[in-house]
């Protein structure tokens, strides 16, 4: 069983295309989980292939893959689609599978109106990703009902599975940076805040996990000695745990790992301490949501924030060497007092 798996590029053209340009952390975090079961797997990042049909069919009929997986974000999923469509016109029984958070939303949308899509995975994804590929290796029919965390058409219709539990103990996941090279990380899942206009609430239900510090920092070690010198520290909120942050950078310190990183934080959850920790270790950059300069807006969006978090937060990362940067929502709906309802496909 040879499994492919694609990083779908953007339709439109991004401002800053550093950060996403990177495959998402989650494609290799399930990639380490088959490769650990024995599976044959490649990752293939068509963001840096731009829309270029020829390599991509070129590179399909290479490959000759039994299973294709999308890593769909959401400004991804024409990107997704359009290779979708490829894989199927270079072999209609290859299983296109799409996942991540963009399709965990719109599994019954794609599963409606786009018939190159097999199977979604919905929420959490290595578990139930590895079920269907085992499932697929020995049987394919009739579809997998007994798989939790899945969408699927039967008799034509497009149904799901009941919703898969969260993983227990995240270091039980194998170590990606074993297998492979990749910039963004991770040391947590979900993120306690409710913001009205963020997914991550409705994907991971506003509880959090995390690794450990050690799992976080022998990843960072190991990235380290493959040649990876700058790695995105992709948390939703990485300074949640103000103790667990130290203790890293301390591990990072210690075992004199030379890597820089950046991070992503709210204003309301770092300190001058933990700051000095980070810069310390390496951190260079942290991006704060501060979304909008109204206050109103701010409580519209929920975010649960004022002027005087914002400002503490930017002067004292500024103070202590590192570079900080703002995420702005445009377009808000200033009429409106609840969280948008409209999906705009
Ligand atoms: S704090 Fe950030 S990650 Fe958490 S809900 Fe708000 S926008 Fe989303």
């Amino acid at each position: 069983m040879k499994i492919l798996l694609v990083y779908p590029y953007f339709i439109d053209n991004r401002m800053d295309e550093e950060d996403i340009s990177a495959i998402p952390m989650g494609l290799f975090s399930i990639a380490a989980v088959l490769r650990d079961s024995g599976y044959a797997v490649e990752i293939l990042n068509a963001y840096n292939l731009g829309r270029s049909p020829h390599r991509i069919y070129q590179i399909l009929g290479e490959r000759r893959p039994d299973v294709v997986g999308f890593s769909i974000l959401h400004a991804n999923r024409w990107g997704g689609i359009d290779i979708a469509r490829m894989v199927k016109k270079v072999n209609p029984a290859t299983r296109v599978v799409f996942g991540g958070v963009g399709a965990t939303f719109l599994w019954e949308h794609f599963l409606t109106h786009f018939p190159e899509i097999d199977y979604v995975v919905r929420g959490e994804g290595e578990v139930s990703f590895l079920e269907l590929i085992r499932f697929l290796e020995t049987a394919g029919d009739p579809p997998p009902a007994h798989i939790d965390g899945l969408a699927f058409r039967q008799a034509g219709k497009p149904i799901k599975t009941r919703d898969r539990r969260p993983l227990a103990d995240l270091d039980q996941l194998p170590m990606a940076a074993d297998y492979f090279s990749f910039q963004h990380v991770a040391l947590s899942r979900g993120c306690p805040s409710n913001c009205t206009f963020c997914g991550s609430p409705a994907f991971w239900h506003r509880r959090v996990r995390f690794h450990s510090a050690d799992y976080f920092v022998t990843q960072l070690q190991r990235l380290r000695e493959r040649g990876v010198s700058f790695v995105f520290v992709s948390d939703d909120t990485f300074t949640l745990q103000r103790d667990r942050v130290i203790e890293i950078c301390r591990l990072i310190l210690k075992r004199r790992i030379e890597i820089a990183w950046a991070a992503i934080s709210r204003v309301d959850c770092v300190d001058a301490e933990m700051l000095k920790w980070m810069r310390r270790a390496g951190c260079t950059q942290i991006s704060y949501g501060v979304e909008s300069g109204s206050q109103k807006i701010r409580d519209l969006y929920r975010k649960r924030i004022d002027d005087t978090d914002i400002c503490r937060a930017f002067d004292l990362t500024h103070r202590t060497g590192i570079m900080a940067r703002a995420y702005f929502i445009y377009g808000a709906p200033a009429n409106r007092t609840g969280p948008s309802t409209k999906v705009w496909l």
